[in-house]
């Protein structure tokens, strides 16, 4: 490991101090400084395009740990054939800058080869919660995500990992990974930061022309026009979300990936809303699949 690597972190405020990490090895003698010190040390998983939805994850991070860890990593094996990954945004300064003012300790931005080398053949994958909802519509995605997260998980041996609640499949997916594998970490999971017209903050905003821009917000819309129809548990959902498709076609949304009420612990769709529950959409607009969810309030 160069020096650079280690020493990045403890260049007085005023330099540019965060260059970033390229090499597990450099990441672990970074994180074991820490360790020594009597640190304890929080992972952020993110693949750049850093926006305040990441930073809000950053924050959450900062307020439970002594130092942060922010991966920027645009993991191939959780894209599929058909995905935007050599059109997925990037700006490593701009990012690296954004994340310093937020108080990131370290970016770990590894080279692909770094993560898998050749001959790397293995995957994590975790069943039934994987099954539905964005599972059935990208094939190998979870197995992409879970086997980043095990091993970005292995290598920075955080106290805690912070996840956002936008892709809340997802944050239930780590949740069991960690249980499951018995890794040692606490999963925290944070709400989705919004525009003001509620539009869920992604990377893949930028794909929206003007016109898609101002049509976007009806996907949370309708997500809350819809929990709030099935809450108190007596409205059937399918009903509710055949309402909603037809309220996001009409917006302009299509094809329509799934809208779904689910149990807000197993995922499983539900036909009425009488446990803990969340509306689940995915739908394209123009050329980006946007997906969101929200909570059905309880009465
Ligand atoms: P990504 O870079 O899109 O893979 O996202 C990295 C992390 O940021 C994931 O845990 C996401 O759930 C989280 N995230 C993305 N967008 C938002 C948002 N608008 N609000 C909160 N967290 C988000």
């Amino acid at each position: 490991m160069m020096m650079s690597e280690a020493n990045a972190t403890n260049l007085p405020s005023g330099m540019r101090s965060l260059v970033p990490v390229r090499t597990v090895a450099g990441l672990r003698e970074a994180v074991r400084a820490w360790r020594t010190a009597g640190q304890s040390v929080a992972l952020v998983p993110t693949m750049g395009a850093i926006h305040e939805g990441h930073l809000s994850l950053v924050h959450a991070a900062r307020t439970r740990c002594d130092r942060v860890i922010v991966s920027l990593f645009v993991n191939p094996k959780q894209f599929g054939v058909t995905e935007d990954i050599d059109s997925y945004p990037a700006d490593e300064a701009r990012d690296a800058d954004l994340l310093e003012r937020t108080g990131a300790d370290l970016l770990f931005a590894p080279p692909v080869g770094e993560v898998y080398p050749d001959g790397f053949v293995t995957t994590v994958t975790v069943s039934h919660l994987t099954e539905g909802l964005c599972g059935r519509f990208r094939p190998g995605h979870f197995a992409g995500v879970t086997t980043v997260v095990t091993k970005l998980l292995l290598q920075a041996a955080p106290d805690i990992a912070v996840f956002g609640e936008k892709d809340y499949q997802q944050l239930l997916v780590v949740r069991r990974l960690v249980r499951d594998l018995d890794i040692p970490v606490d999963i925290v999971g944070v709400p989705t930061v919004r525009e003001s017209d509620g539009l869920a903050v992604s990377s893949r905003n930028v794909y929206l022309s003007p016109v898609e821009r101002q049509a976007a917000p009806a996907l949370f819309r309708t997500l809350t026009a819809v929990a709030g129809r099935v809450a108190g548990g007596s409205t059937d959902c399918a009903e509710a979300c055949a309402w909603g498709e037809d309220a996001l076609r009409a917006a302009g949304f299509g094809p329509i990936d799934y809208l779904a009420v689910c149990d807000a612990a197993t995922l499983e769709t539900l036909s009425r809303a009488d446990r803990p529950a969340r509306v689940f959409a995915a739908a394209r607009l123009g050329k980006a699949r946007l997906i969101d969810n929200v909570a059905v309030q309880r009465t």
